[in-house]
């Protein structure tokens, strides 16, 4: 029986053993009781991980080396990089990582003159199954657990300070735009939200205000995720404010059709006080159509407020094999000028990393 060769689905699809980063205050003391040390070596382990970006236990000398050894079990390695990439100049560094059953997940860090993002995987692949999308192709691998999307926070800021990036930065921006839908992952991602969030011992400390939570508009989520007094961003990807053709580029629009996800943004808006954001990825002769332009503005204006949200349009970043590709640059400028003259703000991404693959699971992807 023990001689099983763990060739199955199932063991492919446990979640990681069991992180510090898992724990909120009250369980990390209960978990370093059970081991039995005192619960002030909880807060001392925290300081180091959360405060420091050490995940070495061997590194947190003022730990006796037999109290380092009974913790060592609280801090396994989660994510380790197999990759790694950089283009404009230094500025943009892709990892892939691998995960204690071989999944693959990336993330990306970018820095910018007033401060530094990283971009984070919620889960290996996606179930959401959008067809412009690289991750959508392959499917749900699984649910990351909340250590693992905090391990790539924190391996990012301890990389961010020590200059990385160039010079020296404090991480001060986390987008859950990398592979996965977040809210198809909810308490994972609510947990790694906190983690994130709260100051050290009990989280990276990086403020909910640099924090987006990026979703295909669960709407049910969306309302929950209000409720939880973490005043994140929300970005909702619409890409079209017509349900025939969401119903084909967001296929879970079949459930939740543009005005239910455009009412729970509203909510989300008015609960958290937070504007809402709209990422729409142009796509040529596709979604980049005046009308459609006319039509975003009026929708965003009359649901959500022309104050309360503002429109983040993605110059399409094309997934090989497909035969989709971004706009032209006159139907892009077209497009913002519509947008805007509805009364709704309208940008158009800087999009970095194309050159790296670094767009949702590409180079994921191109390694398989
Ligand atoms: N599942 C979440 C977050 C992951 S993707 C969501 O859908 O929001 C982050 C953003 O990148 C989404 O707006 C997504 O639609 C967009 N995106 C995916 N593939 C893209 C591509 N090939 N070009 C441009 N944007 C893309």
């Amino acid at each position: 029986m023990t001689s099983l060769p763990l060739v199955f689905d199932a063991p492919r699809r446990a979640l990681p053993p069991r992180h510090l980063a898992d724990l909120d205050p009250a369980e990390r003391r209960a978990a370093v009781a059970e081991l039995g040390l005192p619960g002030f070596r909880a807060d001392q382990v925290a300081r180091h991980y959360f405060g420091r970006f050490t995940a070495d236990v061997d590194a947190m000398t003022d730990l006796s080396p037999a109290a380092r050894d009974v913790l060592r079990p609280l801090l396994p390695e989660l994510v380790t990089p197999v990759l790694e990439q950089a283009c404009d100049d230094g500025a943009t560094r892709k990892t892939l990582w691998k995960g204690h059953d071989g999944t693959r997940a990336e993330s990306v860090l970018m820095g910018y003159p007033d401060r530094a993002t990283v971009c984070v995987s919620s889960q290996a692949g996606c179930g959401m199954a959008c067809p412009f999308c690289a991750t959508g192709q392959g499917g749900l691998e699984r649910n990351m657990s909340t250590g693992e999307i905090v391990e790539q926070v924190r391996q990012a800021a301890a990389a961010a300070r020590d200059g990385a990036l160039g010079a020296p930065a404090r991480l001060s921006n986390v987008v859950f735009m990398g592979m996965g839908e977040p809210l198809a992952n909810y308490k994972r991602v609510v947990a790694a939200l906190r983690r994130i969030t709260s100051p050290a011992p009990d989280g990276l400390g990086i403020s909910a205000r640099g924090v987006t939570v990026s979703t295909v508009g669960l709407v049910p989520a969306i309302d929950k995720l209000a409720a939880e007094g973490l005043p994140v961003t929300l970005a909702v990807s619409l890409h079209t404010p017509d349900d025939e053709l969401r119903d084909t580029l967001v296929p879970v629009n079949n459930r939740w059709k543009v005005d239910e996800v455009l009412d729970a943004a509203r909510r989300y808006a008015m609960t958290t006080g937070r504007r809402v954001s709209i990422e729409y990825a142009l796509i040529r002769d596709v979604n980049d159509h005046p009308w459609r332009a006319d039509l975003l503005g009026k929708k965003l204006a009359q649901r959500i407020g022309k104050h309360r949200v503002h429109v983040n349009l993605i110059p399409l970043n094309p997934t090989p094999g497909s035969e989709w590709d971004a706009s032209p640059r006159r139907v892009q400028d077209e497009f913002v000028r519509r947008v805007e003259a509805a009364g709704v703000a309208c940008t158009v991404r800087d999009t970095r990393g194309r050159e790296i693959a670094a767009a949702c699971g590409q180079l994921a992807a191109s390694e398989a």
